[in-house]
């Protein structure tokens, strides 16, 4: 059965690219619909969905031809961690606020709207036969049928000598989810942050909302969450931009090693192609 939140909830901040006041506000969706951001701006909703990616550098940006949105994955993190399945997120602005870098504010704010099954509506699920492997430059992508659960093991690493190589290996539940992947906040390095600001994006970057790894320290307000809080991140990365095949996950081991959002991307498009050349 499909699931959606009870209430509406809202949040509000700056955004990150812009740096302009942004803010969303969930709202429960009576259809099977799937994930739908709605806008004063836009015409009709614009789905959540693989066919609506228009980039994927520096995160993963939805465009109806007109709009773009900015850095959807974390808002679609949240929402497919805590396992739902329907939701309009109404936004106010270009993007959806920066919050602190993570999906926990989504998170915390959707758990308190509270969750709604929807037992006459169906889920559709990732049925997978066998293994299916991607791997491209310095990434690899897979999954396979496992026994029972959903099962994530991801590699990050840098030559950055305070980042060198972590591993994270999830089970997913909407309580695992919360506790060890949510806080993960988003990261970028030092030297990437000027040129990204001088081609007008991460204008609203700061260490309220990121962690920044210099040549000698690492910058995290507040210390890391996490030993392994970049891998941590990525996980929740993947988990936002698998959420763009729109189908559910069950019973499924996936890995993958350096993964991007352009690979994760690539990676749903394999798998719902999959879903799809099923009868
Ligand atoms: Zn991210």
């Amino acid at each position: 059965m499909r699931k959606t939140i009870k209430s509406r909830a809202a949040i509000e901040g700056i955004g990150l690219h812009k740096g302009r006041p942004a803010g969303v506000t969930f709202l429960p969706a009576e259809g099977p619909t799937g994930i739908r951001f709605i806008s004063p701006l836009f015409k009709e909703p614009l789905p959540a969905r693989l066919d609506k990616v228009a980039g994927t550098i520096r995160g993963t940006n939805l465009s109806d031809g007109i709009n773009t949105i900015y850095t959807v994955e974390h808002l679609l993190s949240a929402a497919a961690g805590l396992g739902i399945d329907d939701l309009d997120i109404e936004l106010r602005g270009e993007e959806p606020p920066a919050a602190d870098g993570s999906a926990l504010p989504f998170a915390t704010a959707l758990l308190k709207a509270g969750m709604r099954e929807k037992p006459e509506q169906e889920r559709r699920i990732l049925d997978l036969s066998g293994r299916l492997e991607m791997t491209k430059g310095g990434t690899r992508y897979l999954a396979q049928p496992a026994k029972t659960g959903v099962f994530f093991k991801l590699t990050y690493g840098h030559d950055h000598p305070l980042v060198g190589q972590q591993t994270i290996e999830f089970a997913l539940t909407p309580e695992e989810y919360l506790v060890r992947v949510a806080p993960a906040r988003t990261f970028g390095f030092s030297h990437e942050i000027e040129a990204l600001k001088a081609s007008g994006l991460a204008l609203g970057g700061s260490l309220d909302n990121a962690i920044v790894i210099a040549e000698k320290e690492i910058l995290a307000k507040g210390g890391l969450r996490f030993v392994d809080e970049f891998a941590r991140h990525k996980l929740l990365d993947l988990i936002g931009d698998l959420a763009l095949a729109g189908l559910a996950l069950k019973n499924v081991y996936i890995e993958a090693e350096r993964p991007g959002h352009a690979g994760n991307v690539n990676f749903a498009k394999l798998l719902l192609e999959e879903a799809n050349g099923k009868p």
